[in-house]
């Protein structure tokens, strides 16, 4: 069974887009990425769905996301100008007020925003990553969770290292075609420098993807580089001995054996020239993450020059609680504004266009997942993953260019169709694995909870 989705863009990110084509789709699989014309000659049994005045692009891959925190839109916005007030507030309630069931619920609620937005694909760090995984495979879409770690106290190191070996055994028997797992180290402030060390080596003797966040603030940098400020105290209060490297982020995280596993990071805002050519000769990838990096007031990680230096670099929406949405198309016209309201447009090389940030929101995310093999692209042989966008809009037209349209003026709400593997995931104005109204009736539950 084939069926043929046209429309009047089609926007293929591998190659460049055009007008007036289709894609055709058999089982889990894009067969066919041409004209109209060429398609229904090639597949005249073919079912064929024509959406007219819209784009279809490849699913957009959403390379850090905290989907079991979805509750805490908007919980934190009193405490954004102190992030150690910020965590600790959001991990009290998650731990104190949240049950296993709210937080699959949480992470269901935010995979309805994820297919409802065109993502076909999510990259998401959890505590709960047993939920986590099983609202990916609730709702339908692609995802890696990182089962997250914590502990920065070293004389518990190998205790803590233990657990996360347990859980992931569990994990990987959850793991599907579509979902899979791996190990997060939380932060190089959370997590002592020999648990990180067993980390990587079991990463790599396990061939198990690994994510981080990596210098995302300023308090982590003093707290590596001198030992002091919040973050330090606050270790010290505990009772916690910290060694202080006296090193970067990144140097650091190189030095305790991380970069070694060909790490996906999060944020990378406080980092230098040598750093990033660290990242570069690592193999690492980042998670580039612009709003939440503002709405927190963390600053600018230097995305023009992470991408000269070739480093696969996705965008993330972070949680909502720090966003307030997942919206790519959002993230991705932010990071070309805000790289461009810097000093960049004097550099001609440190220039983004529009195509450099539709494919940081597809192709990038998927190599930044090692996945691009498969997803990320529209062309044959690729997993059908493609979401497609009107362009229809008072906000829109008139359309010169899709991918501008896409870019400057289109946003999730735009969204008509998801495809995850040649399934329908969210249509006609539905998502159409699971019961929305239950769960929105769930999540005023669950707020209500929160806000006691
Ligand atoms: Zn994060």
């Amino acid at each position: 069974m084939t069926t043929i989705y046209n429309a009047q863009w089609i926007v293929p990110v591998s190659t460049e887009p055009f007008a007036e084509g289709g894609i055709a789709v058999s089982d889990s699989r894009i067969v066919a990425v041409s004209t109209r014309e060429t398609l229904g000659q090639q597949f005249p049994q073919a079912e064929v769905r024509d959406f007219g005045p819209a784009a279809i692009i490849p699913g957009l891959v959403n390379s850090h996301s905290h989907l079991e925190l979805t509750a805490m839109r908007g919980f934190l916005e009193n405490e954004e100008n102190d992030f150690f007030a910020w965590l600790k507030k959001l991990t009290i309630a998650r731990l104190e007020r949240m049950t296993a069931d709210d937080l699959n619920v949480s992470a269901q609620w935010g995979l309805c925003e994820a297919a409802r937005a065109g993502v076909t694909c999510v990259a998401d760090a959890s505590d709960a990553a047993f939920e986590s995984m099983n609202a990916l495979r609730a709702v339908g879409l692609r995802g890696l969770v990182f089962q997250e770690s914590f502990g920065p106290d070293p004389r518990l190191a190998q205790e803590n290292f233990a657990k996360l070996q347990t859980k992931i055994t569990r994990l990987r028997e959850l793991e599907t075609a579509l979902v899979k797992c791996g190990v997060s180290p939380h932060a190089p402030y959370t997590v002592c420098g020999p648990q990180l060390e067993m980390i990587a080596q079991f990463t790599l003797a396990e061939e198990l993807p690994l994510m981080m966040h990596a210098a995302e603030t300023l308090m982590e940098v003093a707290l590596l580089r001198e030992g002091s400020g919040a973050l330090a105290d606050g270790l010290k209060n505990r009772g916690i001995d910290w060694q202080t490297p006296g090193l970067s982020t990144i140097q650091y995280l190189k030095q305790r054996g991380i970069l070694a596993t060909r790490p996906l990071l999060a944020h990378c805002i406080h980092v230098d020239g040598a750093d990033i050519e660290t990242l570069g000769e690592t193999g690492s990838k980042i998670a580039h993450c612009p709003k939440s990096n503002s709405k927190l007031s963390h600053g600018v990680a230097p995305l023009p020059k992470f991408l000269k230096q070739g480093i696969a670099t996705g965008l993330g929406s972070d949680s909502v609680a720090s966003n307030n949405v997942c919206d790519l198309f959002e993230e991705a016209r932010y990071a070309l504004l805000l790289a461009r309201s810097g000093s960049a447009w004097k550099n001609p090389d440190t220039v983004l266009s529009v195509h450099d940030v539709l494919q940081l929101a597809t192709r990038g995310g998927a190599t930044a997942l090692g996945m691009s093999e498969h997803v990320g692209a529209l062309r044959e042989g690729m997993q059908a993953d493609f979401a497609i966008v009107s362009l229809n809009g008072v906000h829109q037209i008139p359309v010169y260019d899709p991918v501008s349209a896409l870019i400057f003026s289109s946003s999730a709400r735009d969204v008509v169709l998801t495809v995850v593997a040649g399934r329908e995931v969210y249509r006609d104005g539905r998502v159409t694995n699971v019961d929305e109204d239950r769960l929105r009736a769930r999540m005023k539950e669950i707020s209500e909870k929160l806000s006691a």
